[in-house]
């Protein structure tokens, strides 16, 4: 069968139009087998005999649908119209010339696929159609169909660079990936994690989450580091208002030095803004402290509900409310509201980052998922 697919947004893209076609048909190569690809303006068609629901999470579409191909003829395209109004009360017509040399303009040719419904004792309804035919006419072909799927829109993975995601196993860190792929990011994974060892989150819902996410992004790294010696090496040393922040700065340092060195473009949270009395402009500015990668955060302006209706969607909302030993859970939660940079910088000076950075590092393992 032949298969249509519509990537609107991409389409917009100018110059780097090819590109981001080139990487939607690669994205599109990982989950099914097709041939004959042609590219058409903003959509591109092939041949395939697998089932294409899959296509539905793959970002970058905007829809897709089964078509009948036919040449650019008025007589052919009437023929295929009639032949899928079925049993059709009430028809919509929903025709696109991006040939402009088409004998026809599309009222023309909607005014005459119109008089063979009504022949047939079909309505045409565009307001309230049970059934709708829809008509595309390139230079070359039209191409006809009656069902129309949605996609995932966003862009395709890739084209907007490499992520490096801190990843919790949280709903909101899970939901923040999911976005950072809509836009085109290729999301890599940084967990620290207060197991044993690297190897015993492997059997933990971390994993679980990150096969879920799967769907959506072929390949997944994850970088596994032991929070033990951040915790042993700061013990004590800091007020309790401070230690949600703290770590947070840890957390975006260590990673900011993995990104740096592996090419990431950016840092992704799961922050929010006001989820927690913690979770402040200014909290969230002081654990920025000399970090300056972009740090991404997609849910920022995300109500709580909002966030847990979008996981439940993705399908990471019931592995992510899952019991694990999280490290969060461990600092205390008693964080200030108003965390001023200078102190922070005070207590950097009480510890030896670059030394529990280090020792991570050693610790730190990277695990193809
Ligand atoms: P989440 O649902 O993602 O856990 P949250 O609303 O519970 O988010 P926090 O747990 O306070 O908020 O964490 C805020 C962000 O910090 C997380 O979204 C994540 O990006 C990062 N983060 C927290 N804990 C870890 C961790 N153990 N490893 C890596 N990143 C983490
Ligand atoms: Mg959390």
């Amino acid at each position: 069968m032949k298969v249509l697919v519509h990537y609107n947004e991409i389409g917009l893209k100018g110059r780097n139009r090819a590109y981001f076609e080139n990487s939607l048909i690669n994205n599109i190569r990982k989950k099914i087998k097709f041939n004959n690809l042609k590219k058409e303006e903003k959509r591109v068609i092939f041949d395939t005999n697998e089932d294409i629901n899959i296509l539905k999470d793959v970002f970058g579409i905007s829809h897709f649908s089964i078509v009948e191909e036919v040449e650019n003829k008025v007589d052919k395209i009437l023929d295929k119209a009639e032949s899928l109004m079925g049993d059709a009360k009430r028809l919509g017509l929903k025709t696109n010339r991006s040939d402009k040399k088409f004998p026809l303009t599309s009222i023309e040719l909607n005014t005459k696929i119109g008089e063979i419904a009504n022949n047939k004792g079909i309505k045409i309804d565009f307001s309230n159609p049970d059934k709708t035919v829809y008509i595309e006419i390139t230079n070359k072909n039209a191409y006809i169909y009656s069902e129309k799927i949605k996609g995932l829109g966003g862009l395709p993975i890739g084209v907007s660079g490499k992520v490096l995601l801190l990843f919790s196993g949280g709903i909101d860190s899970a939901l923040a990936a999911f976005l950072l792929m809509k836009r085109g990011c290729k999301v890599d994974f940084l967990h620290f994690h207060a197991l044993r060892n690297n190897n015993e989150v492997m059997d933990s819902k971390i994993i679980n989450i990150l096969n879920i996410l799967k769907k959506y992004q072929e390949e997944i790294k994850l970088y596994l580091v032991p929070y033990h010696n951040y915790q042993l090496s700061v013990m004590e040393k800091f007020d309790d208002k401070l230690d949600v922040v703290m770590f947070r700065n840890f957390i975006l340092r260590f990673g900011q030095l993995i990104a740096k060195k592996k090419k990431y473009k950016g840092i992704g949270t799961g922050d929010n803004l006001g989820q927690v009395a913690s979770q402040t402009l200014d909290n969230l500015n002081a654990a920025g402290y000399r970090v300056t990668l972009p740090i991404l955060r997609p849910l920022l302006t995300f109500d709580k509900q909002e966030i847990i209706d979008l996981a439940k969607k993705i399908g990471t909302y019931e592995e992510s409310i899952k019991i694990y030993k999280d490290c969060c859970s461990i600092i205390s939660k008693k964080a200030s509201t108003s965390v001023k940079i200078k102190s922070v910088e005070e207590n950097l000076e009480k510890i030896d980052f670059d030394k529990i950075i280090e020792k991570s590092l050693e610790e730190m393992e990277i695990r193809k998922i």
